[in-house]
């Protein structure tokens, strides 16, 4: 038996007692800070941090650990484009808020959002140093522009608040990532949870008496859920754009149509941008989450109806292309088209090539019949997809812990006590918008509160006996 002192990380503020045991090959590590408890966070992303610094906030005498497998916050770094849409100011009443969530709008219009809303988050930030800005959408940023200030704010929370980062803090051996791999629980109710480094032969076990898997959508975070009980929604990715099959839909790429459109049949609402490859923007992003599943189920191939002009009536697009023929029956209907309907030259010309009208036609020359035709394409366009689109900026992926089997206002386990979720990691997922973010923020500050106070809670019964 091997016993070392814990080295200090640069996280790390508090002395630990660490006991290394070879085995067979296996190193077991045990934290030992006498009476104290000890957390264990699987993931340093944001719900993750965002949760450790509160639990230690809380409870300053509880022992907190965060595992990561690569480098924390690596998703807040790549963030909104390396902005941080942090969370969304529009929504302060929970229940318009819940709504941004296909998964989760309709269990978290209670306790999740009323005790960590957005408001709270913004706060919290504005508390912690970081100066923050409200777009006109409602996205939040900080007023730098740039993902690092909020990472160098959490991760200077943690510093202070002495959380621990495994990464370094462990790696006694090896400076390199370590993967929580699996986890049982002794029959003294604490967590036996098995550390790896994925290049080596090298295991580790850690004790703890709280667990807090906040492993947003990785396989592995899966896992240790199912080793513990939990069930797994089938995950599958959510804000994607859509490949369309249309060559023609190639010479409109870089098009934009701000004034929004309406995707018919999900009525959705909202600017759309077309690619070299389909489809893009807000409305299509929307139109991916909510559709999720449905569009996995289908292999993403089907089709979808665009209104383009969704402001106007089909009887009013009759009549303005009918008053145009009227009052410019000797122009080229290539080259002028009526001002009303809001298009631009390129897609009017990719309209009437769908309709056969190519050449130097003149507006005299178009049947009344034609025109109606153009009408209904404008409001009623038909595209097949082929496929999803990659789309680098946002990303997130649904399924997961069914939220079934937890409660939300505490985020513990209804199967495991004393085990704690947060983040993507459960079914929850948003639209474009800081949604995402905020249900990090959101479960990872509830968990942390909930484990915190159990902790004192715990103390408190100790120094009494
Ligand atoms: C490109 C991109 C841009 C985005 N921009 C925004 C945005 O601007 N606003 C917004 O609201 N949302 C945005 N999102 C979504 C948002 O990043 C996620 O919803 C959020 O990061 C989820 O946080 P989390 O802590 O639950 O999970 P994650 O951030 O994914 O953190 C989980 C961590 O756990 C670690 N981990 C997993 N398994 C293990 C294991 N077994 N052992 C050890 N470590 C493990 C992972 O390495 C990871 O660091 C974006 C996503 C992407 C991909």
């Amino acid at each position: 038996m091997k016993l070392s002192k814990g080295k200090k990380s640069n996280w790390c503020r508090e002395e630990f007692e660490m006991r290394v045991v070879r085995t067979a090959g296996t190193n077991y590590l045990v934290l030992d800070k006498s009476a104290e408890e000890t957390l264990v966070v699987v993931g340093a992303g944001a719900a993750g941090v965002y949760g450790a610094i509160r639990a230690k906030t809380i409870a300053p005498d509880l022992n907190v650990v965060v595992i990561e497998k690569g480098k924390p916050l690596s998703k807040v770094k790549i963030s909104g484009g390396g902005r941080c849409n942090v969370t969304n100011g529009h929504c302060v009443d929970s229940v318009i808020l819940a709504g941004n969530y296909p998964r989760g709008n309709k269990e978290l219009r209670g306790s999740f959002f009323n005790i960590h809303g957005p408001t709270d988050t913004m706060s919290w930030f504005s508390d912690h140093g970081v100066e923050l800005k409200t777009e006109i959408d409602g996205r939040v940023f900080p007023i730098s522009d740039s993902s690092s200030t909020i990472i160098d704010c959490l991760i200077s929370e943690a510093k202070k608040r002495g959380v621990n980062a495994v990464l370094s803090f462990l790696s006694v051996v090896l400076q390199t990532g370590k993967v929580v791999t699996s986890v049982s629980t002794s029959p003294g109710g604490k967590f036996s949870i098995k550390i790896e480094k994925r290049t080596i032969d090298y295991v580790e076990y850690v004790e703890a008496d709280y667990l807090m898997i906040a492993s947003g959508s990785s396989e592995q975070g899966h896992k240790l859920a199912t080793q513990l009980g939990h069930s797994i929604v089938k995950p599958v990715p959510s804000l994607f754009t859509f490949k369309i099959d249309d060559f023609q839909l190639l010479e409109l790429s870089g098009v934009t149509f701000p004034k929004g459109l309406t995707l018919i049949f999900e009525q959705k609402v909202g600017p759309m941008l077309v690619t070299h490859w389909g489809f893009s923007g807000p409305v299509i992003l929307r139109l991916s989450a909510w559709g999720a599943r449905d569009l996995s189920d289908s292999d993403y191939k089907g089709s979808l109806l665009v209104d383009f002009v969704p402001d106007i009536h089909i009887e009013d697009v009759k009549s303005f292309l009918i008053e145009h023929k009227n009052k410019f029956a000797k122009q080229r209907v290539i080259s002028s088209f009526p001002s009303e309907l809001g298009l631009v030259k390129r897609f009017w010309r990719y309209i009437l090539e769908h309709e056969d009208l190519v050449g130097d036609l003149l507006w005299a020359s178009i049947s009344n019949s034609l025109l109606i035709s153009i009408a209904c394409r404008l409001k009623n366009c038909s595209f097949r997809v082929k496929g999803k689109g990659q789309f680098k900026d946002e990303f997130v992926t649904a399924g997961g812990v069914p939220l079934s089997e937890i409660y939300l206002n505490t985020m513990q386990s209804r199967i495991q006590s004393r085990l704690f979720f947060a983040g993507e990691v459960l079914n929850i997922d948003g639209i474009t918008g800081g949604f995402n973010f905020q249900n990090a923020w959101s479960g990872g500050y509830i968990a942390g509160t909930s484990i915190g106070n159990m902790a004192i809670a715990a103390n408190l019964k100790e120094a009494a006996v």
